[in-house]
């Protein structure tokens, strides 16, 4: 079926990975000292290994685009990390959060990868708390736990709603550790531009300072791409407006194959839109979803008239509003899994109960736990519970410390107090599930080439369950690249330094000069960002929330025009050798413009409903995806081919050695 070989190590699925670590080929310290490693990107992925692969005596090169990296896009992330530790004894394990990942990923991700991950969430914690990230604990002094969406258990571990930036500066101070012993060199302000394959192998990459502008060429024994998802394909998402897909697409072009685009994750509980000039979108984290309500009014008439101004929902009784998660989906209630949330809000919206001016939003309502936390606290203090004040008062203290940062965004953004009025939400772009292929030891199909974090496929399947990035980024960077990389470089300990004079580089160096050539010297008339709204508008309309045959061929046609005519008709102010912000965008929308081909191409190809890939023609009456196990249960990982209408279609199989195979059931 395949040309691919996923590597998966023999044997029972819970003794694999032990097995593999003992089986593996190493590379002993005084070898390691002689070994270069180039890791793009510095998120929490890429400065977990780079801070590791240092730490264990290879010579890292790591590199950011940011001015540190500690500015990685990472440190957005607010809810939590997952970890199957059970602290709150309420039934967890290794194999439930196995089990929770692969059904939450609606039976699309790799079984052996995915129990590995489990298995090694608990070190992640362990490591984090060593390092002294401030994790939030319990009234005792133990760490605490909240729940995500798809689980029936509390699990994730977090630092109030600014985890990943905890997390960061964590990872950060490890790897800075490496910087003053000299193991890492640290180039921020570089953008990998190309990688650098000699003879089959990945051998290093160009890379262009962006403050000089000038190329630059950087050999390794093997690299590391660490670079992140490409949920900006929208235009509008909730990732760093400096987010991109270029050196994932770069390593595509080379040979690495392009694993589920079109799998990409709608987080439901976003600020909605607000306008034609809006560049970014908030998100708000799904951790609120512990205790928020997610509801829209029964009546039409009442959302009309919610929209217009003319009612409050603070005078919307509650016989009148409709909980339509918990309505629908009562064992899991608000906390559904995402693609399942968000669809049930646009479900809602499509039919007319929106509350926004644009009919785009739904509440989350916090006025039940904030009266249920003030009854609670009213009655520890001696206070009286009956009184409507004290109880707001002490309850609104309660959902202040567990998300008070998080309610001061809202409030700083949509200019109304969340203590006072439901949020309003609306599902957004977030994540991005499909990435570079990689085998079991995280290797692309180039050779020497490892892709980790969400900038690979990753172990997510069709939707991401939360809480759980953060842990695959982590896992990836601390705990199974640092071992698995050795198996490849055990081979390279004779090959000695790699130069960069080679053919290979000097082509490699003058492609991407042309490409920023030519791009500075388009003699066109329209910015950068009006074709990433116009391709943003394309892929949210047509390949977004919901996808159907037409429209997606429909995309098809509208990208290939519209990449053409950015190559025609682009304008870049500046020159080449200075900091310019639009050229390095401008690389990067040529890039999603590439991609975004790839993506329609992938959501047409596969005709089920699974996850975040939602087909209008392969769902039930009520709404629920369908999806095509017979047909389609498979990983689609797409080779390059210079006409991009045509990419190669290899697919990879998912055989469950362990988890039976069922509907997809949160009732
Ligand atoms: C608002 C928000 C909140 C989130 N909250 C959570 C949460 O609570 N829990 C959870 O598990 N997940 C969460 N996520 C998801 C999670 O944050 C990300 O999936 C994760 O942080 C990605 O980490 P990464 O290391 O793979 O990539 P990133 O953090 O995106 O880092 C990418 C790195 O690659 C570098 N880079 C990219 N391209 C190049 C190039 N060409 N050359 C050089 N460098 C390059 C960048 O400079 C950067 O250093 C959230 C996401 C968002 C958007």
């Amino acid at each position: 079926m395949s040309k691919i070989n996923s590597n998966i190590p023999k044997g029972p699925l819970s003794d694999k990975w032990t097995n593999h670590k003992g089986r593996i080929n190493l590379v002993s310290p005084s070898n390691k000292r002689n070994i270069d490693v180039i890791v793009v990107g510095t998120g929490l992925a890429g400065a977990s290994a780079s801070a590791t692969l240092a730490e264990l005596g290879y010579n890292v090169k790591s590199f950011c685009f940011q001015d540190s990296p500690r500015r990685a896009h990472s440190i957005a992330a607010q809810g939590g990390i997952n970890a199957s530790k059970n602290y709150q004894g309420d039934g967890d394990s290794n194999y439930r959060l196995f089990y929770d990942t692969i059904k939450g990923g609606d039976y699309r991700s790799r079984e052996a990868n995915v129990f590995r991950l489990a298995e090694v969430s608990g070190n992640i914690i362990d490591q984090c708390v060593a390092q002294g990230v401030p994790f939030a604990r319990d009234y005792g002094g133990l760490l605490d736990n909240r729940s995500f969406g798809g689980v029936q258990v509390s699990r994730t571990f977090y630092a109030k709603g600014q985890t990943g930036q905890q997390l960061l500066l964590g990872a950060y101070s490890a790897m800075n550790r490496q910087v003053a012993r000299g193991k890492i060199k640290m180039y921020s302000r570089h953008e990998m531009m190309d990688v650098v394959v000699v003879d089959g192998k990945a051998r290093g990459i160009i890379a262009r300072d962006l403050v000089s502008g000038k190329l630059e060429r950087h050999s390794a024994h093997a690299v590391v791409i660490a670079s992140g998802g490409y949920g900006n394909i929208f235009f509008l998402s909730t990732n760093a407006m400096g987010s991109n897909v270029s050196a994932a697409w770069k390593i595509h072009k080379k040979g690495a194959y392009f694993a589920n685009p079109c799998f990409t994750q709608i987080h439901p509980t976003c600020i909605p839109v607000s306008g034609d000039y809006q560049s970014k979108l908030t998100l708000m984290s799904e951790s609120l979803r512990n205790d928020g309500r997610i509801w829209v009014p029964k009546e039409k008439s009442d959302a009309e008239l919610i929209r217009k101004g003319e009612l409050s929902p603070l005078d919307l009784a509650e016989e009148k509003r409709d909980y339509y998660l918990e309505r629908r989906y009562p064992a899991f209630g608000n906390l559904v899994p995402r693609d399942i949330a968000s669809r049930a809000a646009k479900e809602r919206c499509d039919k007319g109960f929106g509350v926004n001016k644009t009919g785009e939003a739904v509440y989350l309502d916090f006025s039940h736990a904030i009266i249920r936390y003030g009854k609670e606290k009213a009655k520890i203090s001696g206070k009286d519970p009956l009184d409507s004040n004290v109880v707001y008062n002490l309850g609104k203290d309660v959902v202040k410390q567990k998300y008070g940062n998080l309610f001061q965004m809202y409030e700083k953004i949509v200019d109304e107090d969340p203590y006072k009025f439901p949020m309003k939400i609306y599902p957004a772009v977030h994540y991005t599930m499909g990435g570079v292929w990689v085998d079991y030891n995280l290797m692309t199909t180039i050779p020497g080439c490892f892709a980790i974090g969400e900038a690979n496929f990753s172990d997510h399947g069709a939707n991401r369950l939360g809480a759980s990035a953060l842990m695959q980024g982590l896992a990836d960077g601390y705990f199974v690249l640092p071992y698995t990389i050795g198996d490849y470089l055990s081979d390279e300990i004779s090959t000695g330094k790699i130069s960069t004079d080679s053919p290979e580089f000097e082509k490699s160096e003058k492609v991407v000069n042309d490409q920023i050539e030519k791009l500075v010297n388009n003699k066109g008339k329209n910015s950068v960002d009006y074709y990433h709204k116009k391709l943003g508008k394309i892929m949210w309309n047509k390949c977004g929330m919901s996808r159907n045959e037409k429209d997606l061929k429909t995309a098809i046609k509208e990208i290939q025009e519209l990449r053409a005519d950015f190559h025609k008709n682009v304008k870049i102010p500046g020159n080449k050798n200075e900091f310019n912000e639009q050229l390095a965008k401008a690389t990067r929308v040529s890039d999603f413009l590439e991609l975004g081909e790839l993506f329609a191409i992938d959501a047409l190809e596969r005709n089920e409903s699974c996850g975040g890939h939602f087909r209008e023609e392969f769902q039930t009456s009520d709404g629920e995806a369908i999806r095509d196990d017979e047909n389609f249960k498979f990983v689609s990982a797409w080779e390059y081919n210079e006409d991009p209408s045509k990419p190669i279609l290899n697919k990879e199989g998912l055989d469950y050695e362990e988890i039976e195979i069922k509907t997809r059931s949160y009732k």
